[in-house]
């Protein structure tokens, strides 16, 4: 169930709950943590509770991987997870289609990159590890061949047991030709109704996935499709291009049922998630909190700061002024949260983790403020003011 309690005057923004069949709800605007494997790399579920997470999402493809049999007496990610007040999402495996098939092969992310005259950049390519078909995608090591379509994604995901589920897609490259986005937004489609028929467990939620890559007819073509199943939700994926998202998502939403929640997949650094709430986005999921503080770069209001530059070094600054995390509380300098990060010393990870994921939860926390408090807009250009002056954002 969702409830839009406040829209913005300005923009598509909104704020709202969404309830869970299992009665969890959840304040929207909302940011889900990555727990690839069932936990947030470097820091316990605790800690990521006191971080302010509340939303989490974990890999249908890895865990399916790496739990193999025991997949059958897998106790479930809510047990697993333990983070009794979060709400937990699974993703259907379509991700991994792209990561592993057109994203190797055209040596690319999802985001951010146009067609232009040095496609392909084959010197960097690697090999394509996906044989897409009708009925799903075939994943090779090299060796044998494993299978995953939307009824396999489906049983995976009940016995994964989150509380919403993503039916299964074909993710496309920005690189992918028109035919070919088309032909893998059709397979994404009648996939789509597959897996609608194929969900047993009356207890989760299931979002169907909107595709269509960087063109804007297959965007409102797929949205239309989509957003006319029975889903309790809808996830936007794929990729968009460099300039093209907000709009991009803007038009999407549009053609959305007003009334159900829509998740961002895999898209989340600051100005995405401005861009995403102006265009109506309501959750959003990305690694780039936590993936950036295991590398050393840390997301403050005062921009992103890579502490193995060395500027850093004998830096007596902390980590973010006026910041209430764990790690900010405990008075560790940015030049000794560097050292620590030269040295090896597991606990850098940790303290970088848990600011990196405070500092999204608080920023969707002050997004939910200031859209509930008519300041939006006033906020946003605050902050967006304020971050850019000092560079990546
Ligand atoms: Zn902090």
């Amino acid at each position: 169930m969702f409830c839009i309690t406040h829209k913005d005057s300005d923009s598509r923004a909104r704020a709202g709950v969404l309830e869970t069949k299992s009665g969890k709800k959840l304040e929207t605007p909302a940011y889900a943590i990555v727990g690839t494997n069932a936990e947030v790399r470097c820091i316990d579920a605790r800690e990521a509770e006191r971080a302010g997470t509340r939303l989490i999402i974990a890999n249908t493809y890895h865990l399916w991987r790496e739990l193999g049999d025991s997949l059958n007496s897998f106790e479930g990610l809510p047990a697993r997870i333990d983070m009794p007040g979060s709400i937990i999402m699974t993703d259907s495996g379509g991700f991994q289609v792209f990561s592993f098939g057109f994203g190797r092969e055209h040596n690319t992310g999802k985001v951010g990159i146009l067609r232009t005259a040095d496609f392909p950049r084959a010197a960097a390519s690697q090999e394509n590890l996906v044989r897409v078909t009708e009925n799903g995608a075939f994943f090779t090591d090299g060796r044998d061949e494993r299978f995953l379509g939307p009824e396999e994604s489906m049983k995976i995901q009940e016995r994964l047991g989150a509380d919403i589920m993503f039916a299964f897609d074909e993710c496309t490259s920005p690189w992918s030709d028109y035919e070919y986005t088309k032909k893998a937004m059709n397979r994404t489609h009648r996939w789509a109704e597959v897996c609608l028929s194929k969900k047993t467990n009356a207890s989760q939620m299931l979002y169907g996935i909107v595709q269509g890559g960087v063109f804007s007819d297959l965007r409102a073509e797929s949205a239309k499709f989509i957003g006319s199943l029975p889903f309790d939700g809808f996830g936007i994926g794929g990729s968009f291009g460099e300039n093209g998202m907000g709009g991009m998502v803007a038009a999407v939403n549009d053609l959305l049922p007003e009334q159900k929640p829509r998740h961002l997949l895999g898209i989340g650094t600051v100005r995405d998630v401005f861009k995403g709430v102006d265009a109506g986005v309501d959750t959003f999921d990305c690694v780039v909190p936590t993936r950036e503080a295991r590398h050393g770069a840390l997301w403050t209001r005062d921009g992103r700061i890579d502490l193995k530059k060395s500027g850093y070094v004998n830096s007596t600054e902390p980590l973010e002024m006026e910041c209430s995390c764990e790690a900010c509380s405990s008075r560790i300098s940015r030049g000794e949260l560097r050292k620590m990060f030269k040295l090896k010393d597991r606990r850098a990870g940790k303290l970088a983790t848990i600011h990196n994921v405070f500092f999204f939860n608080n920023l969707m926390c002050k997004i939910r403020k200031a859209i509930k408090e008519g300041k939006y807009k006033e906020f946003k250009s605050e902050f967006l003011g304020i971050i850019s002056r000092y560079g990546i954002v």
